[in-house]
Order: C-alpha cells, then sequence, then structure tokens
C-alpha cells in the first residue's frame, strides 16, 4: 500500500513518513502543496494525508484539484485545532476524514487502515457516453453492446478521456497521466495510441466521439448535429 504525506512541517513529516514505513506502507513525503499535487496525481497512491497549511497551495487547494481531476482516492485531512471550521470545509470539498494536530500516531494508523479498507467505493464503476461503456472493475469496454479489446495504455487513455469528457485534453496532460512521462514534442506515442483507439472505438461506429483539436489536443464528447 502506497501513502502519500503533504505535510511542511519537518519533524510531523518525517514523523509519519518513518511511522508508516515501519507500519508496512511505502510511505512518500511531499513537503509543499505543488510538488504534493503533483505526486498526488501521477503517482500511484492508495491514500493521501493532507495537511492544511501549506506553502504554494494550501490543502484545500490540493484537494479541489485532486478531485477535479477525476481522482477518488482517499484523502485524510490533517487541521490544527483552532482551525476547526476547517473539518467540516474539508469534508465539503471531498475529504474522506479528517485528524486535529496534536494527534496519536496509534490513532492516525487506526484512520489510514479504516480508509484504506472502506477503499476506493465512492468511485464511479461505469463510464459511458452514447453508447460506448467503460467498465472499470471488469476493465471491459463495449460499444454498441459489443466487446472491445484495447490494451492496457488504451484502456488508461479511453479512462481519462471519459473521465474528463466534453473538455480538452491537452497531449502534455495526457501524456503525464497515462504515460507518466514528460511531454516531448518530438514523440508521436500519443498520436499513434490515440489513432489505435479510435480504430477500435469509433472507426466502425456511428458517432465518432475522439475529436482532434488541432493544436490543443483531444476531446471525447458526443458531435453536435450539422
Ligand atoms: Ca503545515
Amino acid at each position: 500500500m502506497k501513502v502519500l504525506i503533504v505535510e511542511d512541517e519537518q519533524k510531523t513529516g518525517d514523523y509519519l513518513k518513518q511511522g508508516l514505513s515501519e507500519a508496512g506502507f511505502v510511505a512518500d513525503l511531499a513537503r509543499d502543496g505543488v510538488d504534493g499535487l503533483h505526486l498526488a496525481l501521477t503517482g500511484d497512491y492508495d491514500l493521501v494525508i493532507l495537511d492544511v497549511m501549506l506553502p504554494r497551495l494550501d490543502g484545500w487547494q490540493v484537494l479541489r484539484e485532486i478531485r477535479h481531476q477525476g481522482k477518488h482516492l482517499p484523502v485524510l485531512f490533517l487541521t490544527a485545532r483552532d482551525q476547526v471550521d476547517d473539518r467540516v470545509k474539508g469534508l465539503e470539498f471531498g475529504a474522506d476524514d479528517y485528524l486535529v494536530k496534536p494527534f496519536a500516531f496509534s490513532e492516525l494508523l487506526a484512520r489510514v487502515r479504516a480508509l484504506l479498507r472502506r477503499g476506493r467505493t465512492s468511485e464511479p464503476e461505469l463510464f459511458r457516453i452514447a453508447d460506448l461503456e467503460l467498465d472499470l472493475l471488469r476493465r471491459r469496454v463495449t460499444r454498441a453492446g459489443k466487446r472491445i479489446d484495447l490494451t492496457a495504455k488504451e484502456f488508461a487513455l479511453l479512462e481519462l478521456l471519459l473521465r474528463r469528457q466534453g473538455e480538452v485534453l491537452p497531449r502534455s496532460l495526457i501524456a503525464s497521466q497515462v504515460w507518466d512521462m514528460n511531454f516531448d514534442s518530438d514523440t508521436n506515442v500519443i498520436e499513434v495510441a490515440v489513432r489505435r483507439l479510435r480504430a477500435k472505438i469509433d472507426d466502425d461506429f456511428e458517432p465518432k466521439l475522439i475529436r482532434t483539436v488541432r493544436g490543443m489536443g483531444y476531446v471525447l464528447e458526443i458531435p453536435e448535429p450539422a
């Protein structure tokens, strides 16, 4: 199980990282909101422990962006005792639980384990647009009821397009989310993958759902009638 800790206080951060490692978790530590957000979006974490008061981006902004990007991994908020309103705010923003500082490590560990047991139950399991369906749990894609076989990367690409349907997704974002790499304009790996995906989900069907927005990226949507 991989846990991301976003905490700027050095002592607390180190203490959490060490404690979680000793408890058998793989724990990464980010010391500000920008690094924390980047890791939360690109790393394959099972849970995020998120401090509220952080440099560069505060905990709210990090949480909001995590949810906005369609990530449903559990988030445990750390909030100071004099920021009690923050708890309510955190839960409204999509935090799964919160803990008031200072806390006992045993309490934190119990909350972490409970959240992981609860798992990603709030995550939608089925994505749909027109007659295209993606079943996340069974890793199945169908169009017009017909089963479509995709590679792991094609599946991840389609999942991203479906999660953000109607939004133009820049190639750089697709590169970081699907390939976990920085976008290099010399590579055509994304174009090739999109072409292959289209051949499978669009070529033999109507309407065409993947649209290229020249100079911008790709969008998955039901086209407006001409
Ligand atoms: Ca802090």
